[in-house]
Formats: C-alpha cells, sequence, structure tokens
C-alpha cells in the first residue's frame, strides 16, 4: 500500500518536473533568440565586451560599428570608472597579504596606455576604436602629452609607492616617445618609478607579448620579485616572467597582439 503511494507520488513530482523542465526549455530560446539577433542592442555588445575581455575574441582590429555607441557610453560613463575601481582594490586587497622581501626589490609593473593614462580623448576623435589604428595621428597625440590619469590606477599607483614596492613601468610606446612620456606621467600625477622600459629599434615587429615578457625576464634576472603586473592588453600580461598575479583593466577600444 505505502509503496503504491509513492509510486503515484513519483509520478506526479515526474509529471511536474518534466512540465516545468519543458516551460525552461521552451521559453528561454526564444527569448534569447530575440536578443542575440538585435545587432544593434546593447544586449550584444556587452556579449561581445565580455568576448574581448575574456581573450575569447582573438585578434580583432576595430570596434562592431554597431557597438559604437555602446563603447562610448562605456568609456565615458560610470561603468568603465567603476570597473577600474574594482581593479584597483583587488590589487591592493592583493599586495597587503603578499610578504615583501623588503630588499628594494619587490616590484609591480604597470603598462601605461589605459592602465595608468587614458587615451580617451584620442579616442573619442578617431570613433572610439571604430577606425583603424593611425600611428601617425596617434603619435601626434602622444607627443601632446596631455593623457589623463585613470584615477583608481593613479592611487593603486601611490598605495604601492608607500608600502616601498618598486615601480617598474613598461611600455609598447618607442624610445622617441620617452621625453613626452615622462612629461605626461608627471603632469599626470605619476611619480618615482625605478624604471621606464620603451621599445627600443630591436623591438620593432615584436609581438608585444614577446616584446614585454623578454623585458620582464631581465627585470627577474636583475634580482626583482614582480609581484603584479597590470595591464589593459592580454599581451600585457601573458608569455614568460610573468609575476606573481596579474590584473587586466578593461579596455573595448583596441586590441594589441
Ligand atoms: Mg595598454
Amino acid at each position: 500500500m505505502a509503496s503504491g503511494r509513492n509510486m503515484i507520488v513519483l509520478l506526479i513530482f515526474a509529471f511536474a518536473n518534466k512540465s516545468f523542465s519543458e516551460t525552461i526549455i521552451q521559453m528561454h530560446p526564444a527569448a534569447h533568440r530575440a536578443h542575440a539577433d538585435d545587432k544593434g542592442s546593447g544586449f550584444y555588445c556587452e556579449s561581445w565586451r565580455y568576448s574581448v575581455e575574456t581573450n575569447d575574441a582573438g585578434e580583432w582590429r576595430s570596434i562592431p560599428a554597431r557597438c559604437i555607441e555602446f563603447v562610448k557610453d562605456y568609456i565615458t560613463g560610470e561603468r568603465y570608472r567603476s570597473d577600474l575601481e574594482v581593479v584597483a582594490e583587488n590589487s591592493l586587497e592583493f599586495v597587503k597579504n603578499v610578504k615583501m622581501v623588503g630588499d628594494g626589490k619587490d616590484a609591480w609593473v604597470f603598462d601605461i596606455d589605459e592602465t595608468l593614462l587614458s587615451n580617451v580623448p584620442y579616442y573619442a576623435a578617431h570613433g572610439f576604436g571604430s577606425e583603424s589604428f593611425n600611428e601617425k595621428t596617434f603619435n601626434d597625440w602622444v607627443g601632446l602629452a596631455e593623457a589623463p590619469a585613470l584615477t583608481a590606477s593613479l592611487r593603486l599607483y601611490k598605495e604601492l609607492s608607500e608600502m616601498g614596492v618598486t615601480l617598474i613601468l613598461l611600455t609598447g610606446r618607442e624610445e622617441f616617445q620617452r621625453n613626452a612620456t615622462e612629461k605626461n606621467l608627471l603632469d599626470a600625477g605619476f611619480s618615482h618609478w625605478e624604471k621606464l622600459l620603451l621599445r627600443n629599434p630591436l623591438d620593432k615587429g615584436k609581438p608585444a607579448t614577446t616584446y614585454k615578457s623578454e623585458r620582464r625576464k631581465e627585470i627577474e634576472d636583475e634580482g626583482y620579485t614582480i609581484h603584479g603586473c597590470s595591464g589593459d592588453q592580454w599581451s600585457d600580461l601573458m608569455g614568460y616572467a610573468m609575476g606573481i598575479r596579474s590584473f587586466k583593466l578593461p579596455n573595448p577600444m583596441y586590441y594589441i597582439p
């Protein structure tokens, strides 16, 4: 008798469960398609941005035309600032628990563009990444030395400096841009870096991952412990001699291999 009742309960449960599952299965694909096919929607562009930040998008040359407004809203709005704040907070949380050697060789490697300095004023005048990269106009912009600081990164930079961490700047900018870069960094509030490493003529044509890995290896060979690396490109953070932790800052405007 008891097993008969159990059987009825099981059948009711199985039926209800099947109906529930079917309801879910029937509802969601249609809802999902409606969004995914809407190519102008923020939903698509959010998904595209996610794929960029997770490095799933691979090599890409310009942002999708339908996402220009989305990237503009993101990069000039509160969300970008908030994302940068969280990355800086995570970096600080990590470094506060690091056991420092204390010999002046506890290092942190920062990229510069879209990591310490913001080129948003330049990209705002060039389609927020929808236009092909123009080396001449970008170099002209770098020469002006007017890129503002990313506030969250500046705060992290200063806190690391106060904690006695040695700050090393490793950029894809070239040696001829050293003076403008130094002036821009100082004007924006960054100071007391140990090294500012720029591409020299021998680095020309090297993928950023190779160039930056080689430089970090040299840093390690000089006896530094790289506790953290901050960069807006995966090529700032991958390769070898990557340090103990990597911190990826958001950048939906361009991709550097
Ligand atoms: Mg960068």
